[in-house]
């Protein structure tokens, strides 16, 4: 995850807009908790670098987890050689059947930085704990659209950071393979978590995310109570939802506190070693997952109408 261009907005106006917003119904119970004790476990298994023994551990976690909320799991695997070296990834990605055509997608990154030590408990594992937590909230019962939970692989560039052809290797794949069938015209929607735990939560807002999504998150966490969560500044993000923006996917929007540890971007814990057990709270995946479940329900929503109104035409 990295950032482009430089800050130039903030939530200030969107904040104040939102106050005017309201209703809806009550969230579903999203556990915090529950979604820790997935991040412990994923950090107990070590660093979980693409094409290691730890990712291949992590996905088998991700995959048991969704099989136990009643989900079905698709393996994509993908080969990448940079530089001579080969690696072989895996995109998994979770599916609970929708009522009519299109898709959903929340995405987010399992691999770890390749960093000795580095077991990346926000930077990785946050992530994935927030959307096998968010399996089990929706449960086996059919969405308005698909629903596709990503758990990409090979976010993280092999060099220092993402480049053109380093890094956002799992969502480069996927969304290229989807464009070759004729898929990318169903998502209705794309969501995208990465470094949600950070104790000192502060979501940063993604200037390249779609104006209406960032309004509807900035609503929502008015209405939830949850507006200080929101202070992590303003920057257009890099991360697995580029791949489909630069393909004309929209609406999109980026859930990522790219403050990581303190004030400054991305943060002093970002890609150290500090980013273990103690950089990262139950309460700060509560939040995120609470707020991602009434995000997700108000693109159902809105999206039902719209195409409700288009179909009647
Ligand atoms: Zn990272």
């Amino acid at each position: 995850m990295q950032h482009s261009r430089t800050p130039c907005r903030s939530w200030g106006l969107l904040l104040a807009l939102a106050l005017v917003a309201g209703g809806g119904a009550p969230a579903p119970a999203f556990d915090g908790e529950r979604a820790y004790r997935d991040l412990v476990e994923l950090v107990r298994i070590g660093p979980r670098p693409a094409g290691s023994p730890g990712a291949a551990a992590a996905r088998e976690l991700i995959g048991e987890r969704l099989r136990q909320a009643g989900w079905r799991v698709d393996e994509h695997p993908l080969r990448v050689e940079v530089d001579g070296q080969g690696i072989d990834m895996t995109n998994l990605i979770g599916v609970m059947p929708g009522e009519r055509p299109g898709l959903v997608l929340i995405g987010t990154h399992y691999d770890t930085k390749r960093l000795p030590g580095f077991v990346g408990a926000n930077d990785g594992a946050s992530g994935v704990a927030v959307l096998l937590e968010l399996a089990r909230t929706l449960g086996d019962a059919p969405r308005p659209y698909t629903v596709w939970l990503v758990f990409f692989d090979g976010e993280e560039a092999l060099g220092a950071g993402i480049t053109a052809n380093d890094g956002l290797f799992g969502s480069r794949a996927l969304a290229r393979q989807m464009q070759r069938e004729g898929d990318l015209e169903k998502i209705r929607g794309f969501l995208l978590v990465d470094m949600v735990g950070d104790r000192d939560l502060g979501l940063t807002e993604d200037v390249g995310s779609t104006p209406a999504l960032r309004q509807a998150l900035v609503e929502e966490a008015a209405r939830l109570g949850l507006e200080d969560v929101l202070g992590g500044g303003s920057v257009a993000l890099i991360d697995d939802h580029t791949p489909f923006q630069a393909l004309g996917v929209e609406p999109v929007l980026a859930l990522i506190d790219f403050r990581f540890g303190g004030d400054s971007m991305p943060g002093p814990l970002w890609h150290t070693t500090g980013d273990d057990l103690s950089a990262v709270s139950a309460e700060s995946l509560n939040s995120v997952g609470r707020l991602l479940v009434e995000v997700l329900r108000r693109v159902e929503r809105e999206t039902v109408a719209r195409e409700g109104v288009e179909g009647a035409r």
